[in-house]
């Protein structure tokens, strides 16, 4: 397996934000966490990328323990994210937003030298092209010297996740990435996730809109007050009885 997790715990003082939770993720699949508010999604997500410790619990990358490791250690592994609100530098352009992507890859002097006398080496423009054709699979690449916070609300989600796709991760953490898109943004959004899985990128999603977890999930871990109450393919988990009365009977 891919990402293997179990057993993972972790309380906040007298609240258990995640208890015993276990999982395994195949690579090259999209594996959605859904759950009421509060259920523990994001604790799941922190766990993974190291900016929370576990109580207790394993996690493992193809093998390599996690559990210990600092946040920019396990983003060295290849795992990287996105947040539920956006964290995109708004008065740089859209293409530099990608650009930093880069220091993840260990380009700090790259990512240096773009801003300060931009296109010189080859190295530089290398990167650029990578940059740019990450743009022009999201439809961004004439947008690339517009200031991030000009594009619409959806291209901005779009623009978040081609940045993370920068620093080349292998497993991308997509935090409620359908949050605050129309219908026409979400349909785009959802082929552009199957695009990257079918390219073998293995994802995880924190997501609340259903139609785009049964369109585009592979599996689905539904969580609830910290506990795992039922893991499936999307279909299964839309009829599970434990799941309509705990998560999507109030859908
Ligand atoms: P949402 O869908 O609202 O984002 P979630 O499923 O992501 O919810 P978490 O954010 O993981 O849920 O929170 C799970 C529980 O842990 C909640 O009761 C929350 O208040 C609590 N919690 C999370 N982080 C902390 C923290 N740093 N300190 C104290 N309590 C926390």
């Amino acid at each position: 397996m891919f990402l293997e997790v179990s057993g993972l715990t972790k309380s906040f003082g007298g609240i258990t934000a995640a208890r015993n939770v276990g999982f395994s993720i195949s690579s090259g699949s999209i594996f959605a966490l859904i759950g009421p508010n509060g259920a523990g999604k994001t604790t799941i997500f922190n766990l993974i990328t190291g900016t929370l410790q576990p109580d207790q619990g394993v996690i493992s990358l193809e093998g390599k323990q996690l559990v210990g490791l600092k946040p920019h250690q396990i983003a060295a592994a290849g795992i990287t994210r996105t947040f539920q609100n956006l964290q995109l530098f708004g008065a740089m352009t859209v293409l530099e937003n990608v650009v930093t992507g880069a220091y993840l890859k260990g380009r700090t002097g790259f990512a240096k030298s773009i801003f300060c006398r931009p296109g010189k080496s080859s190295e530089e423009r290398r990167i650029k092209n990578e940059a740019m054709e990450l743009l022009d699979e999201v439809g961004l690449a004439d947008a690339a010297d517009l200031p991030a916070a000009a594009l619409p609300f959806g291209q901005q989600r779009l623009l978040e996740i081609a940045r993370a796709l920068a620093s080349g991760p292998r497993l991308v953490l997509l935090d409620e990435p359908a949050a605050g898109l129309n219908s026409a943004e979400t349909k785009v959004l959802a082929g552009y996730l199957k695009k990257l899985r079918n390219k073998g990128l293995t994802m995880m999603l924190i997501e609340h809109d259903m139609d785009t977890v049964m369109d585009v999930a592979d599996g689905v871990l539904v969580l609830n007050f910290g506990e795992v109450i039922a893991e499936g393919t999307p279909r299964e988990i839309q009829t599970n009885p434990e799941v309509i009365k705990a998560y999507l009977g109030e859908v």
